[in-house]
């Protein structure tokens, strides 16, 4: 007779305490074993040292622990640090660590392959093959701030969720791993320091804004034109601009939070002057700004970095139209860790 074990970690802590009240113990012991999966990060019942012998071995009867394992880890010039992390099925994902002077931030990834279809970026390349769950979600974290701890002497300060996939199509699961990393029985980090990056479905917009969610939201914009948004990310002919503004407007009027909007300026798509009058139209409609980012090509180069002088054109159109904008320049590039290369080689 075969009989498979379940992922402890799929339980909550009240399934877990009476777990252990049905086998004739006390609920505190489910509160103990809980505090070992989550704050302390057991890889093992084994590792479990409060907990006696022989509820170790009951624990191992009927459950494994399904950890993630950091495959391979490479270490830029710059300091930047990405993952290959396998999943208990052998999939890999990869998540990125981004130090800079005043912060660190783990860039996780939140599905295997990608739902979507955007054409400047690696992961749009594979497949979705599934979504991933809290726990791979939450162990990505774990890792980075481990490494963030032994290799720049800090923990992690922040953390976006713009690696493989889109998040707001794997919703619940990144929800769940968000409580449990801001819980105080996980690593007890503020919302405020999280940001959810998508690419812009209005219908989980306002949901995260129904749900009254307290972490922050960045849209991949790159164009406030349907025509060349649609040439970019396709998906945007089922949700066009106009949906999305009306989500991103919705969002705002309940959250009250600004929100941010990745932009990549690339040559002869989105450098013109219309595409910024367009951009700061669409600032309009709620506080926001704006991160002008550096792109970096995953090959032969249809998508190109466009010129200095258009980014310069762009910062200087949206600052005197009162938008906060950024430069912000990419990391780990020599070791395709940079944004829109995740699965780039890997
Ligand atoms: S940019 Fe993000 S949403 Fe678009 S294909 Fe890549 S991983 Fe998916």
């Amino acid at each position: 007779m075969s009989t498979t074990k379940k992922d402890i970690r799929a339980l909550t802590k009240e399934q877990l305490r009476d777990f252990f009240v049905d086998q004739g113990d006390k609920a505190f012991r489910g509160n103990q074993v809980y505090e070992w999966l989550w704050q302390k990060s057991a890889h093992s019942f084994e590792a479990m040292t409060n907990i006696s012998k022989e509820t170790r071995q009951m624990l191992e009867d009927n459950f494994v622990i399904n950890h993630i394992r950091v495959d391979t880890m490479q270490r830029s010039a710059d300091g930047t640090i990405k993952n290959a992390v396998q999943l208990h099925d052998g999939l890999i994902v990869e998540s990125v660590l981004i130090p800079t002077k005043t912060r660190t931030t783990a860039c996780v990834s939140s599905q295997v392959g990608c739902s979507l279809d955007c054409r400047f970026c690696a992961t749009a390349r594979l497949k979705r093959m599934r979504n991933l769950n809290p726990d791979e979600i939450y162990d990505q974290v774990v890792a980075i701030d481990n490494e963030s701890r032994l290799y720049h002497n800090r923990p992690l300060s922040n953390i976006v969720f713009m690696g493989m996939g889109e998040p707001l199509m794997n919703y619940n699961n990144v929800l769940k791993a968000i409580d449990k990393i801001t819980s105080d029985d996980g690593l007890g980090m503020s919302p405020k320091r999280i940001v959810v990056s998508t690419s812009g479905v209005p219908k989980m917009i306002k949901k995260m804004a129904d749900d009254e969610v307290k972490f922050k939201l960045a849209v991949s914009l790159h164009s406030a034109i349907d025509e060349v948004r649609t040439t970019i990310m396709p998906f945007n002919e089922t949700f066009p601009l106009a949906d999305l503004r009306e989500a991103l407007e919705y969002w705002y009027t309940k959250t009250k939070n600004r929100i941010t909007y990745e932009y990549v300026v690339w040559k002869d798509i989105n450098d013109k002057r219309k595409d910024v009058d367009a951009l700061v139209q669409f600032c309009k409609f709620a506080p926001s700004k704006v991160n002008l980012i550096e792109y970096n090509p995953i090959d032969d180069g249809e998508f190109q970095q466009a010129n200095s002088e258009a980014i310069d054109m762009y910062k200087n159109i949206l600052e005197a139209n009162n938008i906060t904008v950024t430069i912000r320049r990419s990391r780990g590039k020599d070791i395709d860790a940079a944004c829109g290369q995740l699965a780039n080689k890997s």
